[in-house]
């Protein structure tokens, strides 16, 4: 009796002495369909979120004491698209998720114009986890703190495009000194340390400063419109 490779050994003989160079199989071998293919493979995208729950969680800040729920993400872990905003206010903290209080509202309303919805095709986090007292601005040092860790939660969800609402999202992600007013509008290509390739991001105003001056709506439809002619253009 021949064992398994003896067998394999004869078989390829035997058809190499009719002349035969190649297999081609009936359907493709996806050897490497979770390493490079577009999809990204969903139990692993849960384990790697959850690890990073962890990491945040144990860290050393005062926030986690005042706050009453940790707020990680909404929306859809597999998006192309990653929304990035400020910090849970008073609702969000509440219940748990980002934007869900009158400023999520209005990020709903700007985005679905574009025609990204948090339960179909975005993905949803914050710079802070935890809510500041009195929705205060956070510190340069609370920032500090997460930002490695949304630098790696960026890797993860790995998005081919991030938008970042707001000034203190803007600025402490792309790690400039200028401010929304200047930046609004204008393509970056977004690199760290977790990311093998760039990222195409940009900046638009957030909803609760909209909310506080609605004469800026109209700026911030323009910047929206180009989200959207980029999306179109790239197919996403
Ligand atoms: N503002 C933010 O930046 N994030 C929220 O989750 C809510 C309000």
């Amino acid at each position: 009796m021949l064992n398994k490779k003896k067998y394999a050994s004869v078989l390829l003989n035997y058809y190499k002495s009719f002349g035969v160079e190649t297999h081609i199989q009936n359907k493709p071998r996806k050897r490497f369909e979770s390493c490079f293919s577009g999809k990204k493979n969903e139990n692993s995208l849960k384990t790697k979120l959850t690890n990073l729950k962890k990491e945040i969680i144990n860290l050393d800040c005062e926030l986690k004491f005042k706050a009453k729920n940790f707020v990680f993400f909404d929306g859809i872990t597999n998006s192309n698209v990653m929304i990035i905003g400020e910090a849970p206010g008073f609702e969000e903290d509440k219940i748990g998720k980002p934007f869900v209080g009158a400023a999520g509202k209005k990020l709903d309303q700007m985005i679905n114009a574009i025609d990204l919805d948090r339960r179909k095709n975005v993905y949803i986090t914050n710079i802070i986890p935890w809510r500041p007292p009195d929705n205060r601005t956070p510190t340069n040092d609370e920032i500090g703190i997460f930002i490695p860790y949304v630098e790696k939660h960026i890797s993860i969800i790995n998005p081919k495009i991030i938008l970042l609402f707001g000034n203190v999202a803007s600025k402490s992600i792309l790690k400039i000194e200028d401010g929304i007013t200047k930046i609004h509008g204008k393509w970056f290509n977004y690199k760290n340390p977790f990311l093998k390739k760039e990222i195409l991001t940009t900046c638009i105003f957030h909803p609760s400063y909209l909310l506080r001056s609605p004469s800026q709506k109209k700026i911030a439809w323009e910047d929206l419109k180009k989200v959207k002619r980029k999306l179109t253009t790239l197919k996403i």
